[in-house]
C-alpha cells in the first residue's frame, strides 16, 4: 500500500505513536515515486539522498524528540524554488543541471521543521503557462485522466499529491499557478496573500505578484504547512511583519455560522462557465445558506480587464526578470559563438523554449519608450482599479466565492495552438494576485466524466486564518457527494 494514502496530521501521529517510521514511509515513497512518475512526469528529479534525512528524522522520534512540524514528511518542491542539494531547472533547457548556492527561504524554513524533500516537480518553463505542457522535459499528465492536463504551471506538485507520491507539496502562484492545477487534479492550494510567506529564492517571473503555497489533499494538511513556511523574512524586503497565527490549531474554532456573509460576483457566472461546475458551485451556495450563512450577491465590475492587465504588467516583469539568464551567471551556455553578443543570443536562443520567448518579446515590448504609457502604465492603474473592487466588496461580505476555472481538465494540446483560449483558463483567478488577496481552491466533487471541480474562495489580505477556517467548514459538512 502507498503510504501518502495518509494526511501529514495522521503520518506525524502514527511517527510518534511508533506504529510507522520516517524510515519506513520515506522508502516507500520513493519506490512509490519511481514506479509511478514514468507514467506522470510529476517529478524532474528524485532526491535519493533524503533517506538520511529521514533516518536523521527517525533518531529524533526515537528519543522523544521530535516535536518539529513536519518531522519525517515527505514534501515535493516546483523546480522553481531553490534548493543547495538538489538541481533547481524551472524546467528549462537554460538551466538544465543548475544547482543554487542556497536554499530558498521556505526550504530552510521546512527543513527547520524536519520536512524531507522527496524531489523537485514539473512545471511549465519559467512557470509560464497553464498546462504544464511548456516544460522544456515533457508534459506532466493528469492522474484523473492520463490524456489530460494536470493544469499549470505547477501541474508536477499537484500531480504529485493527487496521485499520492506526497502527502504535501510547495507550488508558486503568479496568476492562479497553484489554485488552476489544484482544481484539475482535485487537490487543495492555496495562493497567501502577497507578502505572507518570503520569495526569497523563488525564481521570479511577476516579483509583484508572485507567491509561494501549499498543496495538500486536506485542510489541516495545509495549515500545517502554512505555518511552517509563512512570516516576515529579511531577505525579502516585501514580505510582510505581521504577526502569523496557528492557523491548525484555529480549525478547532467554531464558525459563527450567522454572522458570515459571503459574496457571488455575478462577472464570475456568465456565458463560458461549464454548466456541470456552476450547478456544483450552486449547490454548494444552497447548502451554505441552509447552514445559515449570508450569500450576497456582489459586483466586481473592473474582473473583465482582469486576463488584459495581468497579461501586460506580468509580461513586463518577466522580460525584466529574465534578462539575468544571459549565459555568463547561470546554466547553459552556447558554445559557438564569437562576440559577446552572439553569446548572449545563441544562449537565450537556443536555451528558452517558445513561450518564454513569446513573453520576454510581448513584456519588452509594453516597456519600451512610446508604448510604456500605453500599456504598462495603463495596466497599473486598472490593477489599482480591481484592488479597489475587492477593497469594497469586503466592506459587505467576509469571503467571496467563484468558480476556480471555467471548465476542467482539458486534453493534452488542445489549447498549444489557441493562445488565447490557454490565457482564458486563469480568467478567475489572476485578479486575486493583481490585488495581493488569499485564494484557495477547494474540491467539491468530480463531473460526469470523473474529472475533479473545484471552488475558488477568497479573503481580504492576512486573512488566511478565516478563510482557511471556512474552507475547513466546507470541506468537513459540505463536500461529501
Ligand atoms: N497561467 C498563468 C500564466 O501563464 C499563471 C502562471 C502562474 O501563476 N505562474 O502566466
Amino acid at each position: 500500500m502507498n503510504p501518502c494514502t495518509f494526511s501529514i496530521s495522521r503520518l506525524r501521529e502514527m511517527f510518534i505513536k511508533h506504529e510507522l517510521s520516517p524510515v519506513e514511509i520515506v522508502t516507500d515513497t520513493l519506490d512509490f515515486i519511481y514506479k509511478k512518475n514514468p507514467s506522470i512526469n510529476a517529478f524532474l528529479h528524485i532526491n535519493q539522498q533524503c533517506i538520511d534525512e529521514a533516518k536523521k528524522s527517525e533518531e529524533r522520534y526515537l528519543k522523544g524528540k521530535a516535536g518539529k512540524l513536519l518531522d519525517g514528511i515527505p514534501i515535493a518542491i516546483k523546480d522553481n524554488i531553490c534548493t543547495v542539494d538538489q538541481p533547481t531547472t524551472c524546467a528549462s533547457k537554460i538551466l538544465k543541471g543548475y544547482m543554487s548556492p542556497y536554499d530558498a527561504s521556505v526550504v530552510r524554513k521546512l527543513k527547520q521543521e524536519g520536512a524531507i524533500f522527496t524531489g523537485k516537480t514539473n512545471m511549465d518553463e519559467f512557470a509560464f503557462g497553464s498546462s504544464t505542457e511548456n516544460s522544456a522535459f515533457g508534459p506532466t499528465l493528469n492522474p484523473h485522466n492520463l490524456e489530460r492536463v494536470p493544469g499549470g504551471s505547477s501541474g508536477g506538485s499537484a500531480a504529485a499529491v493527487a496521485s499520492f507520491m506526497v502527502p504535501g507539496a510547495l507550488g508558486s502562484d503568479t496568476g492562479g499557478s497553484i489554485r488552476q492545477p489544484a482544481s484539475f487534479c482535485g487537490v487543495i492550494g492555496l495562493k497567501p496573500t502577497y507578502g505572507r510567506v518570503s520569495r526569497y529564492g523563488l525564481v521570479a517571473f511577476g516579483s509583484s505578484l508572485d507567491q509561494i503555497g501549499p498543496f495538500a489533499s486536506n485542510i489541516r494538511d495545509v495549515c500545517i504547512i502554512l505555518n511552517a513556511i509563512s512570516g516576515y523574512d529579511e531577505q525579502d524586503s516585501t514580505s510582510c511583519d505581521i504577526e502569523v497565527p496557528d492557523y491548525e490549531k484555529s480549525l478547532d474554532i467554531p464558525l459563527k455560522k450567522k454572522e458570515i456573509s459571503v459574496g457571488i460576483p455575478e462577472e464570475y457566472f456568465e456565458e463560458g462557465l461549464c454548466s456541470e461546475i456552476k450547478e456544483k458551485i450552486n449547490k454548494l451556495l444552497d447548502n451554505l445558506s441552509n447552514d445559515g450563512f449570508c450569500i450576497k450577491k456582489i459586483n466586481l465590475p473592473h474582473t473583465h480587464y482582469g486576463i488584459a492587465t495581468y497579461y501586460i504588467l506580468a509580461t513586463a516583469e518577466a522580460s525584466t526578470n529574465l534578462a539575468r539568464f544571459d549565459g555568463i551567471r547561470f546554466g547553459y551556455r552556447s558554445n559557438n559563438s564569437k562576440t559577446i553578443f552572439d553569446l548572449y543570443t545563441n544562449t537565450r536562443g537556443e536555451g528558452f523554449g517558445k513561450e518564454v520567448k513569446r513573453r520576454i518579446i510581448l513584456g519588452t515590448f509594453v516597456l519600451s519608450s512610446g508604448y510604456y504609457e500605453a500599456y504598462y502604465l495603463k495596466a497599473q492603474k486598472v490593477r489599482t482599479l480591481i484592488m479597489k473592487d475587492f477593497a469594497d466588496a469586503f466592506q459587505s461580505v467576509d469571503f467571496i466565492i467563484t468558480p476556480t476555472t471555467p471548465e476542467t481538465a482539458f486534453k493534452l494540446g488542445e489549447k498549444s495552438t489557441d493562445l488565447l483560449k490557454m490565457y482564458l483558463s486563469d480568467i478567475f483567478t489572476v485578479n486575486a494576485n493583481l490585488a495581493g488577496i488569499p485564494g484557495i481552491n477547494l474540491p467539491i466533487g468530480l463531473s460526469s466524466d470523473k474529472l475533479p471541480i473545484g471552488v475558488q474562495i477568497l479573503a481580504p489580505a492576512f486573512k488566511e486564518e478565516n478563510l482557511l477556517r471556512f474552507a475547513y467548514y466546507i470541506e468537513q459538512n459540505l463536500t461529501r457527494e
